[in-house]
């Protein structure tokens, strides 16, 4: 078996790249906008809103004036830098709300990756005279998993727990990998690639048991970057210690993230220098970014509902229509546990990334979890850790979707998807070994 690789929600393998570089210059040569003559002939749709989301109209209303007049920065002490200091304060408390913190619990990064590079490291190296143990799950995101390979690289010991063929940590696997050097568990509470939903809560419940019985040195850290926002998050209910977070899964800008670390945990700054963030996180404080991040999340949580049950709608009325017009396709991931606007399917006898180009051909934007690596395409670590074949794991794409798609998007890209997918099989030398495979008429005469 190929060695699972650090996989990004934007693949990037060869073929990719190439088309990639043609888009780029297509791009260079016409920059077009959306709906202007130059690409009017061709509908665009987005459905890879687990990758990122389109900045809502609102929150860049909330950042503009940080981007102008109020550029001061918020370390400082004039009347500049207490407007900017304002809005961090602002967005802080927004933040907070989004997840049920207190605002001096979260600290603000540059992004999702950050705090869990954060949570990992810093954890690991404040209490790293208790033990040397971590146990993370065996389909995190990489901003998780590599972090805690580097550790492994330096001297600690690293469980991967497995997950159910449907995508699920099982809490009794914890229970049996968690030694008394144990120093971090680290789960998702939803996943990127399949959306399955974790059972954070029973972990949070199994470890806070564990403290009360004198087990005083574990942290319990979830990265909450594509669950907030779609399922409601209470730190104080999950019973995590630490929970990080992305602006960008959320209608808000890049680069612009939080880690919520609950009072009294002690972890190690990653980042030195200044005093911001109160010693756990130098450097000058992306106000603009921050100002938008705390805007959204105020949207996300006051919207929640009717953004989910408009995707839901969207991905299930798909699913349905996918079923019933494509033969030969497997959904990955638990039906019932999984976020409203994931689907992820694989489609047997051909690769997700050739699928993926025909459908960029036709205007529409999904991703998959293979990658290409030295010129041979990686299947996804995610969907091999459900125990599918290689097969099923280069064929796998996730469709993401959001507030802004529509029914016609789920009519458009299902027609087109039939036709891409018909078009591949032809061709494919997997199709073909099927039908020699098949059983023969009986030659006649
Ligand atoms: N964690 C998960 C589950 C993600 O899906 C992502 C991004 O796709 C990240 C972390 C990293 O977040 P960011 O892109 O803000 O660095």
């Amino acid at each position: 078996m190929l060695a699972p690789r650090a996989v990004n929600d934007n693949s990037s393998g060869p073929a990719v790249q190439s088309l990639m570089r043609v888009r780029g210059r297509q791009l260079q040569d016409s920059p077009a906008a959306p709906g202007t003559a130059s690409d009017s002939f061709m509908r665009r749709v987005y459905l890879d809103h687990s990758a990122t989301t389109p900045i809502d109209a609102r929150v860049l209303e909330a950042m503009l004036p940080y981007l102008t007049e109020n550029f001061g920065n918020a370390s400082s002490v004039h009347m500049f830098g207490q407007e900017a200091r304002a809005a961090v304060d602002k967005a802080r408390r927004q933040v907070a709300a989004l997840v049920g913190a207190s605002s001096n619990e979260i600290v603000f990064t540059s992004g999702g990756t950050e705090a869990n590079n954060l949570a990992v490291e810093g954890a690991c190296e404040a209490l790293r005279a208790h033990g040397r143990h971590i146990i993370i799950s065996a389909i995190e995101h990489p901003s998780v998993r590599s972090v805690a390979e580097k550790l492994e690289a330096s001297g600690y010991e690293l469980t991967s727990l497995p997950v159910s063929d449907d995508g699920l940590v099982r809490v009794n696997d914890l229970r049996a990998a968690l030694r008394p050097d144990t120093v971090l568990v680290s789960v998702m509470l939803a996943n990127n690639e399949i959306g399955t939903i974790q059972p954070i809560r029973e972990i949070g419940e199994f470890l806070r048991d564990e403290s009360a019985r004198g087990r005083r040195h574990l942290l319990f850290h979830t990265d909450a970057v594509q669950a907030a926002g779609r399922v409601a998050i209470d730190v104080n209910e999950l019973g995590c210690d630490l929970l990080a977070l992305s602006a960008h899964k959320i209608y808000a800008p890049k680069g612009v993230g939080a880690l919520f670390i609950r009072r009294g945990v002690r972890i190690s700054a990653q980042q030195v220098g200044g005093h911001q963030e109160r010693e756990r996180r130098a450097g000058t404080e992306s106000v603009a970014n921050i100002a938008g991040f705390g805007a959204a999340a105020e949207l996300a949580g006051t919207e929640a509902d009717q953004r989910n049950q408009h995707v839901r709608e969207l991905r299930d009325r798909f699913e349905q229509l996918v079923s019933e017009t494509i033969s030969d396709v497997v959904y990955n991931g638990n039906r019932e546990r999984r976020l409203p606007h994931i689907s992820n399917i694989s489609f047997r006898f051909i690769e997700g990334e050739g699928l993926l180009i025909h459908l960029d051909m036709n205007g529409i934007a999904v991703s998959t979890g293979s990658a290409c690596s030295s010129g041979t395409l990686e299947p996804s670590p995610v969907i091999l850790a459900l125990g599918r074949g290689d097969e099923l794991a280069r064929g796998s794409i996730r469709f993401s979707f959001g507030k802004d798609n529509t029914r016609e998007d789920v009519t458009y890209v299902v027609d087109r998807l039939q036709s891409s997918v018909a078009a591949l099989r032809a061709l494919s030398p997997l199709t073909r070994e099927r039908v020699s495979l098949a059983p023969q008429p009986a030659p006649s005469g």
